[in-house]
């Protein structure tokens, strides 16, 4: 039973721990209630699995976190595609791969030479 004092949590009785059901319920409580909908601004978005939310206002479908539909990390990844901060980072990456082909091929070339060497002998 819900209560005011162990509110979702009251579901588990007195079994799990206490401090395992505070953070069920401080998860729960974010995750059970209605958010502001991204594309009309009506409270009426509901989550309908993990990650998945619906407005029941407009119908829209769309993805968020696991149990809120905007997360703090969520929010940074969607400002740093929207400002191509990574591309910088993308680029680096890029060079660091195309570095290590050429190592390889390198390497290709130097054990090709050293089966020469060893056939020769
Ligand atoms: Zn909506």
């Amino acid at each position: 039973m819900a209560t005011k004092k162990v509110k979702t949590a009251g579901r588990f009785l007195a079994r799990y721990g206490v401090g395992i059901r505070k953070r069920i319920i401080k998860i729960e409580s974010k995750q059970k209630k209605r958010h502001k909908c991204p594309f009309c601004g009506k409270k009426a978005v509901k989550r309908l699995a993990a990650g998945l939310y619906q407005c029941r206002a407009c119908g829209k479908k769309f993805t968020g976190g696991a149990y809120t539909p905007k997360t703090m990390q969520g929010t940074i990844v969607k400002k740093m595609v929207e400002q191509k901060s990574f591309v910088p980072l993308v680029g680096e990456l890029l060079a660091k791969a195309e570095k290590t082909e050429e190592l390889a091929e390198e390497e290709q070339q130097l054990n090709k030479q050293e089966k020469e060497v060893k056939e020769n002998v």
